[in-house]
């Protein structure tokens, strides 16, 4: 309560912006998922990896957008592309060579997309695999899995009791935690990282399930690696019942050149991508196997039509072509990748020697602070060092999420590994 109330006291502009916004805007902003209890701070300026606040504070952003923002507040090579396509028309409602730049340079990557759809977020990227695979096998089931997070309209799934042979009761203090809108699709949902009872669920389902979706870390849901051999037999599985597999890589792709996927060996039917591929625009894509996505050839009889003004803008062409072919290169993946392996490693050594009751998970560059202690001090807990850290100018996601960018040095990360010790250290101290 205390660092919350700190945090009112220092933030009176960013409260007076919230006043105005939620005059317009219900709960004052457009975005659930960057709200701030009690309310959000306004950011004026980025730079580089730092934000610039309304009251004149300055942090590192140690959030990026959600992974999202992996190159960064501002890059010079982004602006002087995007400004050049800017100058070439804003919109050209026509295609351009930027667009078939931007897919053969995604199709390199990710050679599971041997065709490739654009769109403007995640989330249609996945409604668009999801409602191809349905269409493409022409079954109704889509198998979706506990603390799944696929965009805004695909999200917070849970194992209902009746669907499983043995059903693990999800823990209490994450249900009804939120309240979403979840395009209806006719779900089974099956627990993550539990090949034997997905198995059962699949068997049980085997003529009517159309489509698998699932990341192959849990992002939103935590940062939870999805176990190889899990990942792999779920693959397995989905062809054994003629079900589209379908791999959202919309966070992970980043873990390396050609994603998760290319690390577990794993080659899905249809692939979802997203944020960082736009070059800092609004992005999606879904692609996969040829045999599925030449439905949407314009010249085949009977061709599916999907649409989008924006699908292929050539700004987000031009930024997503650029981003790939100079900033998002193999090597600068694998050294992002590999700071946030030893800053998790740091971290949680750290908690250990401390007894501390909190741990960090995630891969790479995509990291998630946990509190483990019970029930509502999980939260109060994790309140507490988003707050004190936010004090110290280190902004994280108030729901853990720490997510690396190419703009920060190796310093400022070991500057961040510092103030989290710190701050639990104090905590330690006051109880
Ligand atoms: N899929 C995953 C795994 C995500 O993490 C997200 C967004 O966080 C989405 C899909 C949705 O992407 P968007 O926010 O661009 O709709």
């Amino acid at each position: 309560d205390e660092a919350r109330t700190s945090y009112v006291a220092r933030n009176p502009k960013s409260l007076e912006c919230f006043r105005r916004a939620e005059e317009s805007l219900p709960g004052g902003g457009t975005r659930s998922s960057i709200f701030i209890h009690p309310f959000p701070l306004f950011i004026s300026k980025g730079e580089g990896t730092s934000l610039l606040d309304v009251d004149g504070h300055e942090y590192l952003d140690f959030v990026s957008d959600f992974t999202s923002g992996i190159y960064g507040k501002t890059n010079k090579v982004l602006r002087d592309a995007i400004v050049t396509a800017l100058d070439n028309g804003i919109q050209l409602g026509a295609h351009t060579p930027f667009e078939s730049r931007l897919a053969s340079l995604i199709r390199h990557r990710f050679p599971s997309m041997e065709l490739l759809r654009f769109a403007n977020s995640g989330t249609e990227a996945n409604l668009l695999a999801i409602t191809t695979a349905l269409k493409f096998t022409g079954r109704t089931k889509v198998m979706v899995f506990e603390g799944g997070y696929h965009g805004s309209l695909l999200s917070h799934f849970e194992v209902k009791k009746d669907q499983l042979v043995e059903a693990e009761l999800v823990e209490e203090d994450r249900k009804n935690e939120v309240n979403v809108l979840t395009v209806p699709f006719d779900y089974l949902v099956a627990p993550y990282n539990d090949l034997a009872a997905t198995k059962s669920l699949i068997q049980a389902n085997a003529t009517s399930i159309g489509a698998i979706i699932i990341e192959p870390m849990l992002g939103a849901g935590g940062c939870i690696p999805g176990d190889a051999t899990f990942l792999r037999g779920l693959r397995q599985l989905a062809t054994d019942v003629g079900a589209v597999f379908i791999l959202d890589e919309v966070q992970t792709a980043r873990l390396g050149f050609g994603g998760r996927q290319k690390t577990l060996g794993i080659t899905p039917d249809l692939c979802t991508i997203g944020k960082f591929f736009g070059g800092g625009f609004a992005f999606g894509a879904f692609g996969g196997k040829l045999e599925i996505m030449q439905m949407f050839d314009s010249r085949r009889p009977g061709a599916v039509s999907h649409g989008g003004t924006f699908n292929n803008s050539p700004c987000t062409m031009v930024a997503g072509a650029t981003a790939l072919e100079q900033i998002l290169t193999e090597p600068a993946l694998e050294a992002l990748n590999s700071i946030g392996d030893d800053m998790r490693d740091s971290i949680n050594a750290a908690f250990k020697s401390l007894s501390a009751p909190y741990i960090v998970t995630g891969l790479g560059s995509i990291n998630q602070l946990h509190c483990t202690l019970p029930g509502k001090l999980k939260t109060a807990g994790l309140d507490l060092v988003f707050f004190r850290l936010l004090e110290r100018g280190y902004w994280i996601a108030q729901r853990g999420l720490i997510s690396l960018n190419f703009a920060m040095s190796q310093s400022d990360v070991d500057g961040f590994v510092t103030a989290v010790i710190k701050v639990v250290r104090e905590m330690q101290d006051l109880v």
